[in-house]
């Protein structure tokens, strides 16, 4: 499943250079501007077992995304101004917002500084749990409990299910087939098998959050940058769509007074968790309007149009990811060809 997805993908990036599309495409496909949807900045690791790989980009890459911004003429905005681009006429020059999710802590030790040598203005989304130290990122406990562990049992709604996983292939395995059924499950069981594998494991859960995610402390250094905005990820990133609609009220609003109290400046943007149609839908774009959030980010591929205007909380973003570190790729993303080709195809 993965590996023909990143086969098309790698073809579609290819096919849209080698007939160059992104040159001859770009004036009808790309919108007034991109928001793009960074995950974590560190150097390559050599790991046999990496299966959130995707969500990771070298700084190098990073400082290559920002070079070949300006060489396709965009005007890298704050998210503040993006509104205000929408409303406007449409300006020759088109716009890139940059957004990091989740509050990784290589995000200040690799990313500013690439960000800062090219005045970028960027935003970081924080979960208030993840820096509280109340829990860390599920998917990462999952990542490092089935790498060190070489099987384990484990109940997923009521059945016992029994993982082998000694080597690389087995692990994978393992990883994908329980993360599909986290995410389609209850929240409590997304919640609680990670942890249980971790203990199974000898993990102090702990320390990886402690490593992995920012501290108040750090976020509040960054915060003091003008160029930097931070926005909330919500309280504790769960997938939002299966969640009442009190308990979705709570995690948009209350995620954003505790990031207002802790660092004293008001936030204005929020990024929904996982943020694809399964995960957000008109009902938390509603939620977050009637919170008076100025923008809301999905995860939903596409450039913004000045149609976007009366839907800003329900942004489209465009994902670096990690699997495909090109200039090829990138070059592909910012001409807007390859949303133009998926709208053909899923129309
Ligand atoms: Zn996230």
């Amino acid at each position: 499943m993965i590996d023909w997805k990143h086969a098309l993908f790698t073809i579609g990036f290819s096919a849209i250079a080698a007939t160059r599309a992104d040159r001859w495409l770009r004036w009808a496909a790309r919108g007034s501007g991109v928001i793009l949807m960074f995950h974590r900045v560190r150097p390559w690791r050599e790991q046999s077992f990496a299966p959130n790989r995707s969500l990771e980009i070298t700084p190098d890459f990073l400082d290559r995304v920002l070079t070949l911004l300006d060489e396709d003429g965009f005007d890298v905005v704050a998210l503040d101004e993006v509104p205000a681009r929408l409303e406007g006429r449409r300006t020759p020059r088109p716009f890139a917002a940059l957004t990091f999710d989740d509050g990784y802590r290589d995000n200040l030790t690799y990313a500013w500084p690439i960000l800062k040598r090219h005045g970028a203005p960027w935003a970081l989304f924080i979960v208030s749990d993840f820096a509280s130290r109340r829990s860390p990122p599920w998917w990462l406990e999952l990542e490092e409990a089935i790498a060190s562990l070489e099987s384990f049992e484990v109940i997923l709604d009521g059945e016992k299910h029994i993982f082998k996983t000694h080597g690389a292939d087995e692990k994978y395995a393992a990883y994908h087939s329980l993360c599909q059924r986290l995410k389609a499950g209850p929240e409590c069981q997304m919640r609680a098998v990670p942890s249980e594998l971790a203990a199974q494991a000898n993990l102090d859960l702990s320390q990886l959050g402690a490593e992995q995610c920012a501290s108040w402390d750090e976020i509040a250094v960054l915060a003091r940058d003008p160029n930097v905005t931070i926005g909330s990820h919500t309280q504790s990133h769960p997938i939002l769509r299966r969640q009442n609609t009190f308990a979705v009220a709570n995690e948009i609003k209350d995620s954003r007074s505790i990031i207002e109290e802790r660092l004293g400046r008001p936030v204005r943007h929020l990024a929904y968790p996982s943020g694809d149609s399964r995960s957000v839908g008109p009902r938390e774009f509603a939620l977050a309007r009637g919170a008076e959030y100025l923008t809301a980010v999905t995860t939903r591929p596409s450039h913004i149009w000045p149609r976007h205007a009366d839907r800003l909380t329900a942004l489209p973003r465009v994902s670096i990811n990690g699997n495909y570190q090109t200039e090829t790729a990138v070059r592909a993303l910012l001409s807007g060809a390859p949303f133009m080709a998926w709208t053909a195809f899923l129309a």
